[in-house]
C-alpha cells in the first residue's frame, strides 16, 4: 500500500477495497494516524445547521422527509425572515458554534429569494461566523453572487455513488451535481460535500461514493457522511440497519482518502451511542453539527454532545466563548428559550 496521508485524486476501486477490508485495528490505526498529522486529535469543529424554508421540494429524493413527493407529516415553512435567521446566528454564535448552515428545500433558489439569502449571508457573516447554505443546484451567475456576498461554504451532497444514484434520486442527475460543485469552486467558495449511508447501497457504492469525493481536482473541504435517518411515509422508510462498524470503517477510509478535509458526523448521529461517536472522533471525524434541528430530523440534545466532549476531552475548534460555564449557560439559556417557544425543532 503506498504512502498513507498523501492526497491523491486517483484513487481505483481495488484500493479503496483494500482499505476497507484491512483488518479493523489496522485501519482504525491509520487513519487516526493521517488525523492526527492533520489536525489536533482532540478538536473538533462545530456548525449550527437552520432549515430556512422547509419542506414542499420538488425533487424526489427517497431519504428525505421535505420532498414534496411523499406524505411525511411535515409541517412546511416558508422563506425565513432575514431578522430570525440572524436572531438563530446569534444564539448559535453564543453557544459556541463557528459556522452557521443555512438549508433551503429548493431545486435551485429562485431570482426572486436572491435578494434575502445574499443579505441573510452578509448579516451572518458580520455576526464573525462561517457562512454555509444548501440551496439546491446552483448555476455560476448565483454562485459567483453569493461568493460575493461572502459565503464560505455550499453544501451540495453527491449523496452515493454514481451507478447507486438514480435508485434514490430521479429529478436530478449525478452530473447535475457535478456541475453544481464545479460552479460553487469556480466562484472561490469551499465545498462541503458528501454523502448519506444505509440507503440500501452496496459496499461498491460506499467506495465509489468516496472515490468520486476524493478524486475531484480539490478535494471538498467538508465531506458529510450521514447516517440515513428513516423517515415514515419517504420510501426508505424500511430499508435494513447498516452495520454500525461499517459506517465507522467509512468515515476512517474517508479520513485516509481525504487526509486534509473536515469530515463531518451528520444526520442520524442522535441513534448513535456515546461510544459509536467516540470511535468515529478516533477515526477522523473532526466535524458535527449540533444545537438546532438537523434540518428537519432530531439532532442529539446539544447539552448531550458538551457532556460527550467534557468526557472525552475534546475541545471544540476555534471556541467562540471563553470558558466552559459561560459557553454552557448560554447553551442551556438558549435550550429554554426554545423549548419554552415550542419552537425546539425547526420543521
Ligand atoms: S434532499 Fe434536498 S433536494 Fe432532495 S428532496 Fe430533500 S430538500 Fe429537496
Amino acid at each position: 500500500m503506498q504512502q498513507l496521508g498523501e492526497i491523491r485524486h486517483d484513487w481505483s476501486e481495488a484500493e479503496v477495497k483494500a482499505l476497507f477490508e484491512l483488518p479493523f485495528n489496522d485501519l482504525m490505526f491509520h487513519a487516526h494516524s493521517v488525523h492526527r498529522q492533520n489536525f489536533d486529535p482532540n478538536e473538533v469543529q462545530v456548525s449550527t445547521l437552520l432549515s430556512i424554508k422547509t419542506g414542499s421540494c420538488p425533487e424526489d429524493c427517497k431519504y428525505c422527509p421535505q420532498s414534496a413527493h411523499y406524505s411525511t407529516g411535515l409541517e412546511k415553512e416558508r422563506l425565513m425572515e432575514v431578522e430570525r435567521v440572524v436572531e438563530k446566528a446569534k444564539q448559535a454564535k453564543a453557544t459556541g458554534s463557528t459556522r452557521f448552515c443555512m438549508g433551503a428545500a429548493w431545486k435551485h433558489p429562485h431570482e426572486r429569494d436572491m435578494p434575502y439569502v445574499l443579505d441573510m449571508v452578509r448579516q451572518v457573516k458580520e455576526l464573525g461566523l462561517e457562512t454555509c447554505m444548501t440551496l439546491g443546484m446552483l448555476d455560476q451567475d448565483k454562485a459567483d453572487r453569493l461568493s460575493d456576498a461572502g459565503l464560505d461554504y455550499y453544501n451540495h451532497n453527491l449523496d452515493t455513488s454514481p451507478e447507486f444514484y438514480d435508485k434514490i434520486i430521479t429529478t436530478r442527475s449525478y452530473q447535475d451535481r457535478l456541475d453544481t460543485l464545479q460552479n460553487v469552486r469556480d466562484s472561490g467558495m469551499k465545498i462541503c460535500s458528501g454523502g448519506i449511508l444505509g440507503m440500501g447501497e452496496t459496499a461498491k457504492d460506499r467506495y465509489g461514493l468516496l472515490m468520486q469525493l476524493a478524486n475531484m481536482p480539490v478535494q471538498p473541504e467538508s465531506v458529510p457522511i450521514n447516517m440515513l435517518v428513516k423517515v415514515e411515509g419517504t420510501p426508505l422508510e424500511n430499508v435494513d440497519d447498516l452495520d454500525h462498524l461499517e459506517f465507522i470503517r467509512t468515515i476512517a477510509v474517508a479520513r485516509i482518502m481525504m487526509p486534509k478535509s473536515h469530515v463531518r458526523l451528520s444526520a442520524g448521529r442522535e441513534k448513535m451511542s456515546d461510544e459509536m461517536q467516540a470511535m468515529t472522533f478516533f477515526a477522523g471525524a473532526n466535524s458535527i453539527f449540533y444545537g438546532e434541528c438537523l434540518l428537519t430530523t432530531p439532532n442529539p440534545e446539544t447539552h448531550r454532545d458538551l457532556q460527550l466532549f467534557k468526557k472525552l476531552g475534546i475541545n471544540m475548534e476555534q471556541r467562540i466563548s471563553d470558558s466552559d460555564e459561560t459557553q454552557e449557560a448560554a447553551l442551556m439559556n438558549d435550550l429554554q428559550k426554545q423549548q419554552d417557544s415550542s419552537h425546539f425543532y425547526e420543521a
